[in-house]
This record gives structure tokens, sequence and C-alpha cells, in this order.
């Protein structure tokens, strides 16, 4: 499907910086408008992708081209009072070609953070596209005040949004590695997983011989309902052949070999499913009790089959005790590998979220301690002990 991507502070502009390299490397064709909001010039001239006059620099009264440091409260009246600007660079999108926006943020810092939320609620009032967004956990490495904007940004962006995606860079931190380190190949890991999930409903039908292909809108039902999403993955290599079928079996002509692809074909597939639903999430939680999924084959034609498909389909049903599983494929030729890309939207058992809330608590308390406790080592440094000095006005 076709996205409007606005990437609002430093992280949220390099993932969509990111996104428009891939799309045309793989030339899915799902970018169909690149944005990046910031309060940080520098940040702003860093990206290499979203074009020039889609760059916009907000907050420049306030904060001088400065960003806002990690006040995400400043960040989000900055975007208050700038929206017109955003708004600009959007008046440019022909926003009749686009089937949904999606805001992307790192949640713990201040621009995004803030400014994320009051942007999709701004867009939701004017358009009636869906407006999704992607949010980006802090590593919990980063500290309390990161923690803190981030729990405080999650709550107000997920009601603002019709479905927030999540990714954890905790989960996703490599160990003896700093997650900052890692940006780039994390970076890589959001957009090879969203790319694929968005990419699957530009297939038109008919496009490639497939049997059930993924249409958009399956992918908004399947977010539609609100709530949080996180996103499994999983891959394989496999031999292309240059036509379709089993190269062995067009070589023997042998039809008991068909059977024989076939069923490793389906093996293949539901091993995938599998692996996408209970390895390493976007954002990880249990999967059981999740409102609705999508199951994504993506693959060449010939590694896709329905029964795999309906098989991975049936048993995601019986995980997630959901009623609403989707599936269909993704065909992509000579893409050289099979891989499963499960959307999970309505999760609600969230241990990393309930976890986040309650360091956040800590920090928002240890915060107010220390800012009495400056306040009044700073007051009894400037009175005299006995009160007799008179301050000039
Ligand atoms: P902002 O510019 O004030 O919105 O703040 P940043 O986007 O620089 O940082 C916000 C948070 O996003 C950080 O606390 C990190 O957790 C995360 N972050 C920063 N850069 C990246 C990045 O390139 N990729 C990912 N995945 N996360 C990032």
């Amino acid at each position: 499907m076709k996205l409007a991507l606005i990437g609002f502070g430093q992280a949220g502009g390099k993932i969509v910086d990111k996104f428009v390299q891939y799309d045309q490397r793989t030339g899915s064709d799902i970018v169909r408008a690149a944005v990046a909001v910031n309060t940080a010039k520098a940040d702003l001239m860093g990206l290499e992708e979203i074009p020039k006059d889609q760059r916009v620099l907000i907050g420049q009264s306030r904060v001088k081209g400065h960003g806002v440091g990690a006040d995400n409260e400043l960040g989000a009246e900055v975007a208050e009072e700038d929206i017109d600007e955003v708004q600009g660079a959007i008046d440019s999108i022909p926003v009749h070609e686009v089937d949904a926006f999606l805001v992307i943020a790192g949640l713990g810092g201040g621009t995004g953070s803030g400014g994320a939320p009051v942007l999709a609620k701004h867009l939701k009032r004017i358009y009636t596209e869906p407006v999704y967004g992607l949010g980006v956990l802090p590593g919990s490495d980063e500290g309390g005040i990161y923690t803190l904007n981030a729990a405080r940004s999650f709550q107000t962006f997920v009601r603002e949004v019709d479905n927030l995606m999540v990714f954890d860079n905790d989960a996703w931190r490599k160990t003896g590695e700093s997650v900052s380190g890692g940006y780039d190949e994390i970076n890589e890991e959001i957009v090879k997983r969203f790319g694929i999930l968005f990419g699957a409903g530009e297939i038109d039908q008919g496009q490639e011989v497939a049997e059930s292909v993924v249409d958009s809108s399956e992918i908004i039902n399947t977010l539609s309902g609100g709530g949080v999403s996180t996103v499994g993955y999983a891959s394989e290599e496999v031999e292309e052949s240059a036509g379709g079928g089993g190269l062995l079996s067009r070589l023997t002509g042998d039809a008991g070999d068909d059977d024989l692809d076939t069923a490793h074909t389906t093996n293949r597939i539901t091993s995938l499913v599998r692996k996408a639903a209970l390895g390493r999430l976007t954002l990880p939680c249990e999967i059981e009790g999740s409102e609705r999924a999508l199951l994504v084959m993506a693959g060449p034609p010939e590694h896709l089959n329905r029964k795999g498909i309906e098989r991975g389909r049936k048993w995601l049903e019986e995980q997630t005790g959901s009623m609403e599983v989707r599936g269909g494929d993704y065909p992509v030729s000579g893409s050289g590998f099979v891989a499963s890309v499960i959307l999970l939207s309505g999760v609600t058992n969230v241990p990393r979220i309930k976890e986040l809330q309650q360091v956040a608590i800590e920090a928002q308390d240890n915060i107010d301690d220390i800012q009495q406790e400056s306040q009044d080592n700073l007051d009894s440094l400037i009175s005299d002990d006995e009160d007799e000095l008179e301050s000039l006005f």
C-alpha cells in the first residue's frame, strides 16, 4: 500500500530515510511521500534521501534550530505552534494517492516524542485516510528521563493514531554493544519488516501467479480498531528455478517428486510462521490475546502455496485465540528467500510496557525529589540565616 511517511525527530527522520532507500532498492513502491520534521537543523541536514523541500524545521523562534534537548513537553508545544509549517509540506503530497499516513518517531527523546502525537492528532482531524504511528522505545540503558519521556509519549501517541506499531530498541540491543552503535542495523531490521508488510498490499492481483495475494484493505482491517501492534519475522533462503514448479520434478518428469516438493514447501511455510510468531517481535509480548493478526508470506511464487499459508493461519488462530487472522501471499521473484511476516494487532499482554511505566514513575518521583531538594538548597544559599538582608526589589 502507498504510504506518506513523516519522520518526527532524529530517529524518525533516519528511519524514513532508510525506508526510502529500501523502497528504491527493492522496487516495493510503498513510499509515496517522505517528510522529516525536526527542531534541530543539523539533524535535518544529516538526512540523505528525503527531498530538501520536504524537511521542515520547526520551533526556530523558540530554540533557534538547536533542538529541544530531551524535553518532550517543549517538543509538543513547538509542534502545536508550528503545525502550519508541517502542514505546508504535507500540502504538496497527493493525498488521494496515499492509503495511509505513517508517523515515525523515537519516543525517548524530545522532538519526536512530543511532536509525533501532536501531528497524528492534527492529521486525523484533517484527513480521512488512516493515521498510523511507528513508535520506537528507548533502550533500558538510556536512563530514567528517556524512559519517562517514552512512557508519557506512548500513552498519548496510542490515543491519537489509528494504530501504534511499536519497535523496542531494548529488545534489539546486541550484548556488548550500545544501542547507538547498532542503530544502522536496527533501522535495517525495522524497514525490512515494515517494508515487507506494507509492500504486500502493493502487488496487483494477477501481476504474478499468486493464489491469494494480500490486499491493502487486509492490512488496514488488521490495523483498524486501534491499539498496539507488533511484528514478527522469519526467513529462509531458497533456490529459485527459472520457471515455476520444482526443478527436480521438471527434470525427471516425475509427478511423485512434485508431491514431495509441495509437501516441502508447505512444511517450510508452517515452520517459518512458527519461527516468526515465537521469535523476536518488534515489541516482545504474549501473542495470546492478540485481537487481530495478518500473515504475509513473501517469496518466489513457486515457493508459496495456499495450503502452507492456510495451515500457518490456523496455527496463528490457535495461538492467539483470535477469530480475525488474515493471511496471504506477497510474490517476489528473484528474492532468493521465503519470509513470513506476522502483524499482531491489538496486543495487550506486554510486560515490557508495564516495566517501562514502572521505571518511568520511579524516575518521575526522583526528578520531583531532586527538584525540591535543589530548590531548598538554593533557597538556603541565597537567604541569610537570620533573614536580616532585604532584596532590592
Ligand atoms: P528527538 O530528535 O528529540 O526526537 O530524539 P531522537 O530521535 O534523537 O532520540 C529519541 C530516541 O530514539 C532515543 O532515546 C533512542 O532510543 C531512539 N533513537 C535515536 N536514533 C535512533 C535510530 O537511528 N534508530 C532507532 N531505532 N532508534 C533511535
